[in-house]
C-alpha cells in the first residue's frame, strides 16, 4: 500500500476512536457538511426523505441509526430510534428495514439485556412486516451475536445476520445460520480479525466466493454486501436471481446505477444520526482518497 495511504489510514482509525474530538466536530456545520456523502442526515425525517429519493431511483434501502458501544439510557434511546425508524419507513410507504449493532443496544451489559432491547425492535418490525439485520462487529462479539440472533429467529422474529469472509470461523458460522434458516448478508469484514483471520485480501476474496457459492446453493434470501466489481462479476446468474447486492450510501454510486441497469436488485445501506464521526472516519480509512471529497466539500466546491 502507498505509504501516504497507510499513514492516513492509521491516523483516521485513531481519530475515529477520539470520542471528545468527535463530539466537538459533530456539533459544527462544517463537520456535518464534510460527511454528507456518507451519512443521510441527523434525523429520522431526513433519513426517510433520502430513502424515498433512493426508492425513486430504483433502490431498496436499509436504514441504520449510527451509534457506537452504548449502555443504559443511551442504549435505550438507540433501540427506541431503531423502532421509530421502522414505523416511519412503513408510514412513508417504504419497506421497513433496519440494521442494528448489538454493542449499541447494550451488549456490554450482557446478552440478556441486549437481547431484550433487540426483541423490542423485532416486535416493532414484526408489526409492520419489516426486517432487522444484526451487523457483525468485533471478533470477540461474534459468539454473542450468533447466540442472540439464533434465539430471536427460533422465536419467529424477522431477523438476519452478517458473515465476515475475513474470519476463519465463518464457514462453520454460515452452516449454523443456514441450518437455523437465518438470512445472511455476506461481507469481507471491516474489523481487524487478528489471529483468527484468513489472511491477505486475495485469501479474503477466495473465502468470500466460497461462502457465496454455499449460500447460493440454499433457498435463503441472500445479500452480497460488497462494492467489489470483480467479486460481483463472478457471482453468476443464480446469485442474481436469488440475491441482492448491498452497497454503502455514498460509496460507488456509479456501480449502484450500473447494477440496477443490469437487472440486479440493489439495496443501499443508509446510515443517519448525529453520532456520525466514527462511522465516517472508518469509511475514509477504508479509502483515504475519500479525504479529497471531504476537503472539497469543506471549501464549498
Ligand atoms: C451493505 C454493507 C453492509 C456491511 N456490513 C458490515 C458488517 O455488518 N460487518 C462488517 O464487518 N463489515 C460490514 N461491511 C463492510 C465490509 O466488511 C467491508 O469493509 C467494505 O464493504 C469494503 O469491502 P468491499 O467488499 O467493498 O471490497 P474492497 O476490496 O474493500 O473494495 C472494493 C472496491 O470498492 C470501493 N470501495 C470500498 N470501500 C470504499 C469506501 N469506503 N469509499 C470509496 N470506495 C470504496 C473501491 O473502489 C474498492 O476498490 C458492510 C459493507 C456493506 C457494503
Amino acid at each position: 500500500m502507498n505509504p501516504f495511504f497507510a499513514l492516513s489510514r492509521t491516523v483516521l482509525l485513531r481519530m475515529s476512536r477520539a470520542a471528545a474530538l468527535g463530539r466537538l466536530v459533530q456539533r459544527t456545520a462544517w463537520g456535518r457538511r464534510s460527511v454528507r456523502r456518507f451519512v443521510a442526515g441527523d434525523t429520522i425525517p431526513v433519513a426517510v426523505e433520502v430513502a424515498l429519493d433512493l426508492k425513486r431511483r430504483g433502490f431498496t434501502v436499509t436504514l441504520d441509526r449510527l451509534g457506537e458501544a452504548s449502555t443504559g439510557a443511551s442504549a435505550d434511546s438507540y433501540a427506541a430510534d431503531a423502532s421509530a425508524l421502522l414505523t416511519a419507513q412503513a408510514a412513508a410507504g417504504l419497506e421497513p428495514n433496519v440494521s442494528v449493532k448489538l454493542t449499541a443496544i447494550g451488549l456490554g451489559e450482557g446478552n440478556a439485556v441486549a437481547a431484550a432491547r433487540l426483541d423490542r425492535i423485532l416486535a416493532t418490525a414484526q408489526g409492520v412486516n419489516g426486517f432487522v439485520r444484526v451487523d457483525a462487529e468485533y471478533p470477540n462479539s461474534l459468539d454473542q451475536m450468533h447466540e442472540i440472533v439464533a434465539a430471536a429467529r427460533a422465536a419467529g422474529r424477522p431477523v438476519g445476520a452478517v458473515v465476515q469472509a475475513n474470519m476463519q470461523r465463518s464457514g462453520a458460522d454460515l452452516e449454523r445460520l443456514i441450518a437455523a434458516s437465518i438470512p445472511v448478508r455476506l461481507v469481507k469484514g471491516a474489523y481487524d480479525p487478528g489471529a483468527e483471520g484468513v489472511g491477505e485480501m486475495e485469501a479474503v476474496n477466495a473465502a468470500y466466493l466460497a461462502l457465496a457459492e454455499r449460500l447460493i446453493a440454499t433457498n435463503l434470501p441472500i445479500a452480497f454486501g460488497t462494492h467489489d466489481d470483480r467479486i460481483i462479476s463472478k457471482l453468476g446468474a443464480a446469485a442474481q436471481t436469488r440475491g441482492e447486492i448491498q452497497l454503502l450510501y455514498g460509496v460507488r454510486s456509479d456501480l449502484a446505477e450500473r447494477l440496477v441497469a443490469n437487472g440486479w436488485r440493489v439495496r443501499i445501506y443508509t446510515p443517519y444520526g448525529p453520532d456520525w464521526w466514527p462511522y465516517s472516519l472508518r469509511r475514509m480509512a477504508e479509502r483515504p482518497a475519500n479525504l479529497r471529497f471531504v476537503l472539497r466539500s469543506l471549501v464549498g466546491r
